[in-house]
């Protein structure tokens, strides 16, 4: 490898890293990229006013036993690869996206549903809202977010500034689990195709994600709500705000504080890039 290589290597680490970093990453295990430390990685160079002092801090180590790789790639990225990937335009439209799901039974939520529930709202959103699957009253309707905690939402909407008809509203899942339990994986698997296609088309700046499972559904982490909300966190490059679900609040106003204090660094945030 050439010198002017090995600087833009180096350089491109140390850009993903940081971009890691931002995104709330506060250590990434040697074993998931061996070799760094013999690539000649710039980690004292990684600090930054949040970070920790000491690079070791930030590449913890580990004593798991080095993996074989083959690629410069898999070397420096291993495992965080499709983290890195954007989100890609895409010129469909709902109207292709919805007649592709038509009266939909790829599922088993197709048999007790009434409709299929899609997407509303603003194709131009910068704001997108995120929930697990429709209730009874969406059901009925064929809109999502109408019955009582979409009341609650519209309200949360219009808090931070905008009217419910500027913004995007979605569900994971667009047919009504029965007795609204949580939507099951296969159910899942089917059915988020067609939300992250709207997602592609739209492109929003930001995307609030309600709730535990539709946090866990969209996203591929770990953590709780409880733990996870309040950060904003990645999709393909566009920011995430996990929050509680309308409905919990409902159930436990108490926690109507905490989704103020993650609903105003949404308002915060788009107010800040708005042109
Ligand atoms: N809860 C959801 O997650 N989505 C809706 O559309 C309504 C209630």
């Amino acid at each position: 490898m050439s010198s002017s290589e090995r600087d833009e290597l180096l350089a491109q680490t140390k850009k993903q890293l940081l971009h890691l970093q931002s995104l709330g990453v506060d250590g990434i295990q040697l074993d998931q990229c061996s070799n760094l430390a013999t690539a000649g990685a710039p980690v004292n160079s990684l600090r930054s006013k949040t970070a920790p002092t000491r690079p070791e801090q930030l590449i913890k180590e580990t004593p798991a036993p080095q993996k074989s790789v083959t690629t410069t790639d898999t070397v420096l990225f291993g495992d965080l690869k499709p983290a890195l990937e954007m989100l890609k335009n895409s010129s469909e439209t709902f109207e292709q996206i919805h007649q592709e799901i038509g009266d939909c039974t790829r599922c088993q939520l197709h048999r007790e549903r009434t409709t299929v529930v899609h997407t509303e709202g603003n194709h131009k959103a910068r704001l997108m809202f995120v929930g697990e699957a429709p209730g009874a009253d969406e059901d009925i309707q064929a809109r999502p977010f109408v019955g009582r905690a979409g009341q609650l939402l519209t309200k949360i909407i219009e808090a931070i500034g905008f009217k419910r008809e500027e913004v995007l509203i979605g569900n994971v899942n667009r047919c009504r689990p029965p007795g609204n339990r949580a939507p099951l994986p296969d159910e899942v698997a089917m059915c988020k195709p067609f939300l992250l296609r709207e997602i592609a088309v739209v492109q929003p700046e930001v995307i609030v994600v309600m709730g535990n499972t539709a946090m866990k559904n969209l996203l591929d982490i770990r953590e709780g709500i409880t733990r996870v909300r309040g950060t904003f966190q990645d999709y393909r490059g566009i920011k995430v705000m996990p929050t509680f679900h309308p409905a919990y609040l409902l159930r436990d106003p108490s926690k109507k504080r905490e989704t103020w204090e993650d609903l105003k660094k949404v308002r915060d945030y788009l107010e800040s890039t708005a042109k």
